[in-house]
């Protein structure tokens, strides 16, 4: 099988290209190395099967040749993180749809099976937790940046279910929750990535709010899994599934679970205890008038009940295989 993954140098589309290396597919990597790193893959560009193709997702041209060459799109490439969101909402919106215009639009013409990254944003500020994937979507105002990546995403989704809806393109969207391990950057503001690093240099850990909302986190490992789960199951498509953790854990919670771990594992090991948590305002860290997420959870019995997957990896082991990583590993550090 040949696999086209966009966004491939990204922190999931690389540990995906890593799996499916390791089970004898062929990958493309198609990234044009914006908010992924080559680091990332920068193991994998000597293996046989691999390929790197340093272009953006929204090059018509490329990529109709890419999709043709290949069985099998994995279409991860999306401009993602609060902090880009509210920074450069004209880039989120652009790479987003443009990108999957681009993808869909080739898959189209070759008959290529999609698989399209969405996300938990889809559904913004909605309170019924857990979200099912048919559940409504509740969104603030345009003014408002941050909600523009909900609906680029949305777009996405329409444009792959109408592909579908109207010529039979096999898709299937998997909405990404909270997504985690060795790789991610916190350069755009995901809070895992940012708070190991603080709490490796003996920073402050910087918890936004009164750190009592509560997110799920998914070992990547888990992630990539579901996707596999998803490709195989070619009998499947037109369909939306969540992919994510169900073990609910406040933000200040998860800093003190880190800076454990860090204890625990870290060279010198020094007493970092609870007064190293620093609260920060969400105006201070994201600009006036941001809203949050009290809470998010994914509703996945439909993924479970149709394949059978679930999340296996605890948090505490993510949280181990992140500063391992760190620590002796290869990871990107920014
Ligand atoms: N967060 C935080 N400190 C940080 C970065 C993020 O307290 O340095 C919080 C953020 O406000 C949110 C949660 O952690 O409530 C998860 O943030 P992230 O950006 O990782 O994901 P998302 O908001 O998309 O769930």
């Amino acid at each position: 099988m040949q696999a086209l993954i966009t966004g491939g140098a990204g922190f999931i589309g690389s540990h995906l290209a890593e799996s499916l290396l390791a089970d004898g597919a062929g990958v493309t990597v198609v990234d044009n190395l914006s908010t992924g790193y080559l680091k990332n893959v920068q193991h994998l560009l000597d293996h046989p099967r691999f390929r790197m193709v340093v272009e953006t997702v929204t090059n018509e041209i490329v990529m109709d040749r890419l999709v043709a060459e290949s069985d099998v799109v994995f279409h991860l490439a999306a401009a993602v993180g609060v902090e880009l969101i509210v920074q450069d909402p004209v880039r989120v919106i652009e790479t987003n749809v443009l990108g999957t215009r681009a993808v869909l639009k080739a898959a189209a013409r070759y008959r290529r099976r999609v698989l399209l990254a969405s996300t938990s944003e889809i559904y913004g500020k909605s309170e019924a937790i857990p979200f099912s994937e048919e559940a409504d979507r509740v969104l603030g105002p345009t003014t408002k940046s941050r909600w523009c990546y909900s609906t680029s995403k949305a777009v996405d989704e329409f444009l792959a279910l109408a592909y579908h809806q109207q010529i039979g393109l096999p898709v299937v969207i998997c909405r990404f929750f909270n997504t985690v391990g060795p790789r991610q950057t916190g350069q755009y503001g995901m809070v895992v990535p940012r708070f190991v690093k603080q709490a490796l240099r003996e920073e402050p850990i910087t918890v936004y709010g009164d750190g009592l909302q509560t997110r799920c986190f998914c070992d990547v490992r888990d992630t990539v899994r579901a996707v596999r789960t998803l490709a195989a199951r070619t009998d499947i498509n037109g369909e939306v599934f969540n992919v994510g953790a169900t073990y609910e854990v406040s933000i200040v919670k998860l800093a003190e679970c880190i800076l454990e771990a860090v204890q625990r594992r870290g060279p010198g090991a020094q007493h970092r205890g609870k007064d190293r948590i620093q609260f920060i305002s969400y105006a201070e860290a994201y600009g006036k008038g941001f809203e949050d997420m009290r809470r998010r959870a994914p509703d996945i019995r439909k993924i479970n009940t149709l394949t059978g997957w679930q999340p296996e990896i605890p948090l505490k082991d993510t949280i181990e295989y992140i500063l391992e990583d760190h620590l002796h590993g290869k990871a990107f550090t920014d």
